[in-house]
Formats: structure tokens, sequence, C-alpha cells
């Protein structure tokens, strides 16, 4: 089985990922903008259960009231403020890694885009990626 590790900027937060994530994608929606400051923000999701943090300096901000009607948690370094975990209430069952965490990051192919019409001009969609215009199974770009 695959383990992956991981951790914030200062490293106060590590984790282990145990298994394949089962999804691997970008998304450029507004949330996602202000919640790194960037672009877009990576994520490799794994099945409920199967990353574990050491929890001692994750702080969350729990978001009632997203653009995209449904809760999101954004778990974060209390020191460092690197986002670590994000949780979607329409996704119970899954634990949103963000990708630039992983030490195992180069080796992770990303093939997804989401809510590619809220991207940043400067954002150029590699070949071959499939990005939609808004998030779930919503049309291609
Ligand atoms: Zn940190
Ligand atoms: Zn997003």
């Amino acid at each position: 089985m695959s383990i992956y590790t991981g951790s914030c900027l200062c490293g106060s937060v590590t984790y282990e990922a145990k298994g394949e994530p089962r999804w691997v994608f970008e998304c450029y929606c507004n949330w996602c903008q202000k919640s790194t400051g960037g672009a877009a923000r990576a994520f490799a999701v794994f099945d409920m259960g199967k990353v574990n943090y050491s929890d001692s300096a994750v702080s969350e901000f729990v978001d009632k009231n997203t653009e995209h009607g449904f809760k999101m948690v954004n778990r974060f370094c209390s020191n460092c403020g690197s986002p670590v975990e994000m949780l979607v209430e329409r996704v119970p069952d899954g634990q949103f890694v963000p990708l630039g965490t992983i030490d195992q990051r180069y080796a992770i192919n990303l093939n997804e885009g989401r809510w590619g019409e809220l991207a940043l001009p400067h954002v150029a969609f590699k070949d071959g990626r499939k990005v939609r215009k808004q998030g779930g199974s919503s049309e291609l770009i």
C-alpha cells in the first residue's frame, strides 16, 4: 500500500496518508483563491480516515456560507498558516489534502480542473486536462 507524507511550511503539522488518492484536481474558484492567495488550489482527495494528522497545531475555519451553497472547512497550521486539509459538506467521505504540502507531489498526476470559468486571465490549462466550467460534474470547457 502506498504511503504519502507531508507537512505545512513550518513543519508543525505533519501527516501520513495511506492508499492512493481517489481524485486529484485543481480548483480555480474564489474560495480557493481567497484561502490560498493564489490562482488555484490543488488537491489530492483520500478516503475519509486514510489521512492522519499531528493535530496539535491544526486550526480550522468553518465556512457555513460559501459561494457553493454548502459548508466547507479550511484546516490550516496555526503557526505558519499553510492550508493542510479541506473538508467539504457535499463530499463527507473525503479528505482534501493540498497537493503542494505532499512530499511526493511530483509523482502525483493531476488531470482535472474545476470552476474553470472563474480562473484568472493568466491561467493556462494544460493540453489534455479536463476542466469543468463549475464544480461537481458540470460541463467541460
Ligand atoms: Zn506550520
Ligand atoms: Zn475551489
